[in-house]
């Protein structure tokens, strides 16, 4: 099936992807006054089933609310079910589904209570989202000069399509002077995440992470964080310097369409052993078992699609 073959939800109804329109005066294609989620649906026995869903539209209704909209045509249950609707309706077993929540109004106007909000959902496959090799040999990534973005600027905890202009500043210097992925300071100067990923390090046997206060609390981070205590590793968030990276052990990034990618190479500088870690395959593999519906504990983060 091509893209244009496929199924979008809009504003409630099931549309053809060539159909999905918006009008060029939208006030959100000028000011990237839009939410959204990016939502993984894995193939499992029991059918395909969505990664946590649940989290990612409250996150989505979360995000709909610090960008300032007051009132929404949907329900969070209306939503979720929107999105195993897409899933059928393209008869996909495995995809990435995109909502997004959008502010529809002339574009003369910046008020977010001068218009309206509109909601539409797409899915499409995708596979790994840095590539098949970083999975095994790990990534090469750089530290951006673009510095992420400071919370009383921009809303960090919410994915306000906006933000991600500073993202694609960063991912696109990245990509031009041949790396994989960028890593992002925060304004003080510490480690914050990538730009569409956040960030592990692995040192002396524990596992730490920044802090949430600058950066979007990654639903896969929350995941990676749960199974590593329950493997009984030590995790804790912390301050992480741009030297801390270069001495850890090892280091891996996390998040929906990345899923879990191991990070050997930053600025030229090897990390660890330059090979996938071992604490990092291990997470890796607890991940992929538990979104394939193999691991009976985390049975209540799948979501069927035909339940
Ligand atoms: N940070 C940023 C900036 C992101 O865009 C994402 C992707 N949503 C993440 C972290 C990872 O979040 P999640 O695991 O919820 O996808």
């Amino acid at each position: 099936m091509t893209e244009n073959e496929g199924y979008t939800w809009l504003d409630g109804q099931l549309v053809k992807n060539e159909q999905a329109m918006v009008p060029f005066m939208t006030s959100a294609l000028h000011y990237g006054l839009g939410v959204f989620e990016g939502i993984r649906c894995y193939a499992t026995p029991r059918g395909p089933a969505i990664f946590r869903l649940k989290d990612h539209i409250q996150r989505l209704l979360e995000s709909a609310k610090i960008l300032g909209f007051r009132s929404l045509p949907f329900t969070q249950e209306q939503l979720e079910e929107a999105c195993r609707e897409v899933v059928r309706a393209n008869g996909f077993e495995s995809c990435y589904i995109r909502p997004l929540i959008f502010f529809d109004s002339q574009v003369k106007n910046l008020n977010l209570d001068v218009g309206w909000a509109r909601v539409g959902i797409s899915a499409w496959y995708w596979g790994a989202y840095l590539g098949d090799e970083a999975l095994e040999k790990g990534a090469r990534m750089n530290i951006s000069s673009f510095t992420r973005l400071h919370p009383n600027i921009m809303m960090t905890k919410a994915k306000i399509t906006g933000n991600y202009a500073n993202s694609v500043l960063a991912k696109t210097e990245s990509a031009r002077l041949g790396f994989d992925e960028a890593i992002m300071l925060d304004p003080q100067g510490y480690v914050a995440e990538c730009t569409g990923e956040n960030l592990f390090i692995v040192r002396r046997g524990v596992i730490y992470t920044p802090g949430t206060w600058a950066v979007l609390e990654g639903i896969t981070r929350d995941a990676i964080i749960t199974l590593a205590r329950d493997l009984g590793y030590e995790v804790q968030e912390a301050q992480i310097s741009r030297d801390h990276l270069y001495v850890a052990e090892e280091c891996f990034v996390s998040g929906t369409a990345a899923e879990i990618v191991p990070v050997t190479e930053i600025d030229h500088r090897v990390i660890g052993s330059g090979r996938r870690g071992p604490v990092t395959y291990r997470l890796m593999q607890a991940f992929h078992a538990v979104v394939r519906g193999e691991d009976e504990r985390y049975q209540h983060w799948l979501d069927l699609v035909n339940p």
